[in-house]
This record gives C-alpha cells, sequence and structure tokens, in this order.
C-alpha cells in the first residue's frame, strides 16, 4: 500500500480518529500492567512505566527503540522499567499498545528474532499492522507536526 505523504494526516485520522486517555504515568504503568497481566503474568514485574520527552524520535527507519527504552539492571533490585516517547503521550491506542507489546516482549526475547515476533503477535494479534501504521504517523508528525491532541 503506499500513502502519499500529503495524504497521511487524513488516512490516519480516517482510520484512528482519536487519541487514547492515558496521559499521565500513572495511566500509562496501570495500561502497562493490564496487558502484562493478561499475557505475560509469570514473567519478572514491571517497576515503573513512564513517558520520556529525552527519547527523540527522529528517523523512524530506526526501528523501534527510538520510540522506546528499557533500563534492566539486575544487582540488588532488578529493575525493568519502560520509558516510551512522549510523542506517544498524544497517540492513538493502538500504537500506544503496540509500543508497550514490544517492550514486554522484550522481557522475554532480547532479540528480534521468530520468537519474538510470535510473542508481539499472541499480544495483539495486528502488531504487525500496527507497528507499519505507526511508522507512518511517525513519518506524518515529523512532516505535519501534531495531529491528535
Ligand atoms: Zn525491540
Amino acid at each position: 500500500m503506499l500513502i502519499e505523504t500529503a495524504k497521511l494526516p487524513d488516512f490516519l485520522l480516517q482510520k484512528y480518529p482519536t487519541a487514547h486517555n492515558y496521559k499521565t504515568d500513572k495511566n500509562l504503568y496501570d495500561y502497562t500492567l493490564a496487558i502484562k497481566n493478561s499475557y505475560l503474568k509469570k514473567s519478572q514485574p514491571v517497576s515503573k512505566v513512564i513517558y520520556d520527552g529525552k527519547i527523540h524520535v527522529i528517523n523512524n527507519a530506526l526501528g523501534m527503540h527510538t520510540f522506546a527504552s528499557r533500563v534492566q539492571g539486575s544487582k540488588l533490585k532488578s529493575k525493568n522499567e519502560i520509558r516510551i516517547a512522549s510523542v506517544f503521550k498524544t497517540a492513538p491506542e493502538p500504537f500506544l499498545r503496540m509500543i508497550i507489546v514490544h517492550e514486554l516482549a522484550h522481557f522475554k526475547e532480547k532479540e528480534h528474532n521468530k520468537a519474538f515476533y510470535k510473542l508481539c503477535h499472541y499480544m495483539e494479534p495486528a502488531y504487525h499492522q500496527l507497528e507499519f501504521d505507526t511508522r507512518l504517523y511517525l513519518t506524518c508528525i515529523d512532516r505535519f507536526g501534531k495531529i491528535y491532541h
């Protein structure tokens, strides 16, 4: 499917009319925990999930880890933090969900291998389409600025 860049805002707003309501870090954490508890209950706990304004989404060709980052330490306290680029604070819910699913899948699979994507697909059956549409969304923001509020 090819979409002219000029048509991206209309295309996205039609397919995903509204932004989610998980505006605070507390909302974001609860939302992430609900997904984790539904699908990955037995894996290691999530200690913190926050929006991070320091994650810059410059070139979406760089991949998912420009959207989010994870901090894992294993000394005294094991830490499983997920930081989501704050550009996703005003994004459609499916895009936020896709990124969270991606980061949660890394709790079990470090590499982007077959098992990893299988896990993503298990948590979100539309995962691949959403990953694609999220890239379109980032291209759109890059060109036209915010389209959701
Ligand atoms: Zn990844």
